[in-house]
């Protein structure tokens, strides 16, 4: 490490990449230091079962990509195919049917039965004011929203679907289950505030831009930023795990895509103790166990509509899945877990041989567990597609202690890199107009452990990256990040 940059990214996650992009764009000199042997982070893919399977390491489907200041500006979805299939979720529950979260709005309340017309009055509001939704809730800081009257449908909604009162609405199962089934990413207490938030903005995209797949795998998305970085002059570098700040070569700023825990080891005595006493109260959230599968054939679901979505929610009724939920959140294993599962392969061929599958599985289990969850998750496939297990030709099951070996930004497991509760997103991981930077000089958190949050959005990194340049650059200009014609993928010239 002899050279000198402009600015040095430890850690090539999707924040990492944007941050680069973005300076490497502003005319800087841009290093990345990656501990692992590919880059990527969360958003990589790999054979993980059998040669020819392709599966993601991490993040698979990507309902944030698309509408995320940062990747509209950086011409994501003309630098990279997706699929985006035309239902965004499907739930199943018992005895054969599931709900389907039919892109069309009005398709997926004609679905619902008796709930219908208050599934379209909850999301209808939400869904028409899509790009205000989703800039206030990708700018998760005490600001007035763009979009006053987007943030006024948002938070009554979020109240409702995250308060005791969340079934009052509905009078059926399937809609509430729906519903549950996309809050519970978050992996926190069902209901609760932020659950139901998170819930409400991942149902409004699926109703507006669908949830977008990325032809070849997440590493797609990666390998578009790593392109556009190499282009404008920066460099990677695989393999070199940082250990202090102390190490790095000189620079005027250094942006971490690490969590806060890594950040008060690297910075050492540099960090003033009161921010790292601050930063020493971020909680970290439940974990997540997951299971990789090469499969001879698409999962048999009992309702064949279910292989029309990307993502399926397993676990079955609001009830169930609230109750394995507020299990892990209490630190015990369900017996009958929540398990978020997707099936690229029934949109993008190119990720297993002719004819042939992947199936992306995982479920949540406390912090640092080192269950090993793929039977637990094989009996719930079971349940609602009779025949899956006959379908396996190979597997690989992580558990929550080998997702933070994997990648230490995710302690005992925790994907969101700090639990994503209603404190912990305005304030992230401090509260500040600039959370991203550091009262360090020229040093800066730009990961998901920061604001906003936790999904490939990209926006961490870009937000840390403008702070950079406007207090170690002293410019307030935004770097263009459009694409170059070469850059572009064939169909879209
Ligand atoms: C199993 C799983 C499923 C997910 N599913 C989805 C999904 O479907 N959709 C979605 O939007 N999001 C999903 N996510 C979340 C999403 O992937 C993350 O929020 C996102 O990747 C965070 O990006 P990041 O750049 O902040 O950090 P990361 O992606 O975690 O990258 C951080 C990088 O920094 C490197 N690093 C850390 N410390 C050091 C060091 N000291 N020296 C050098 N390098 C270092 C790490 O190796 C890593 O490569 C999922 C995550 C996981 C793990």
């Amino acid at each position: 490490m002899s050279e000198s940059y402009d600015a040095i990214i430890v850690g090539s996650g999707p924040n990492g990449l944007a941050a680069a992009v973005t300076l490497a764009r502003a005319g800087l000199a841009v290093a990345v230091y990656e501990r692992s042997a590919q880059f990527g982070g969360a958003a990589a893919t790999a054979e993980l079962t059998l040669p020819g399977y392709r599966h993601d390491v991490g993040s698979a489907v990507h309902p944030l990509a698309l509408e995320s200041w940062f990747f509209r500006e950086f011409g994501l979805d003309r630098r990279v195919p997706f699929v985006v299939p035309e239902v965004s979720y499907a739930h199943p529950l018992d005895g054969g049917r599931a709900g389907l979260a039919w892109r069309d709005l009005s398709r997926a309340a004609e679905g619902l039965g008796v709930d219908g017309p208050a599934y379209e009055r909850l999301m209808k509001p939400l869904v028409s004011h899509l790009r205000g939704v989703a800039d206030f809730t990708g700018n998760a800081l005490l600001r007035i929203p763009g979009d006053p009257l987007a943030a006024v449908f948002f938070g009554l909604r979020a109240l409702e679907q995250g308060g005791p009162w969340w079934n009052t609405r509905f009078r059926d199962e399937v809609a509430p289950s729906m519903i549950t089934g996309v809050s519970a990413h978050t992996i926190l207490h069902q209901p609760s505030l932020a659950a139901g938030g998170a819930g409400l903005v991942l149902a409004t995209y699926g109703h507006g831009r669908g949830w977008p797949i990325p032809v070849g795998g997440s590493q797609s998305i990666a390998d578009a930023m790593i392109d556009d970085i190499r282009a404008h002059g920066g460099v990677l570098h695989a393999g070199v795990e940082v250990t202090s700040l102390d190490e790095l070569p000189p620079a005027r700023a250094v942006l971490l895509d690490t969590n806060p825990r890594t950040m008060i080891r690297l910075a050492g005595a540099r960090m003033p103790s009161a921010y790292r006493r601050t930063l020493e109260r971020f909680r970290y959230g439940g974990g997540v166990a997951k299971v990789d599968f090469a499969l001879s054939e698409p999962v048999p679901w009992a309702d064949p509509d279910v292989a029309r979505s990307g993502t399926v929610h397993i676990g079955g009724t609001r009830a169930e899945i609230a109750a394995a939920e507020n299990a892990v959140d209490r630190g015990q294993l369900p017996d009958a877990p929540y398990v978020l599962a997707a099936q690229p392969t029934l949109f993008d061929a190119t990720r297993a041989p002719a004819g042939r599958h992947v199936l992306w599985a995982y479920t949540h289990v406390p912090a640092g567990s080192p269950a090993d969850r793929e039977e637990a998750v094989v009996r719930q496939i079971e349940r609602f597609a009779p025949g899956f297990r006959d379908t396996v030709l190979a597997s690989s099951s992580r558990t929550a202690v080998d997702i933070a070996a994997w990648n230490p930004n995710f302690p005992g497991g925790d994907i969101s890199a700090g639990a994503p509760t209603l404190t912990q997103l305005l304030g992230r991981p401090v509260y500040s107009p600039d959370p991203w930077r550091t009262p360090m000089r020229g040093v800066y958190l730009c990961s998901s452990s920061a604001s906003p949050g936790p999904g490939v959005h990209g926006l961490a990194g870009w937000q840390a990256a403008l702070s950079v340049l406007r207090h170690e650059f002293g410019t307030r200009l935004r770097p263009g990040l459009a694409p170059r014609d070469d850059q572009l993928f064939t169909a879209a010239r």
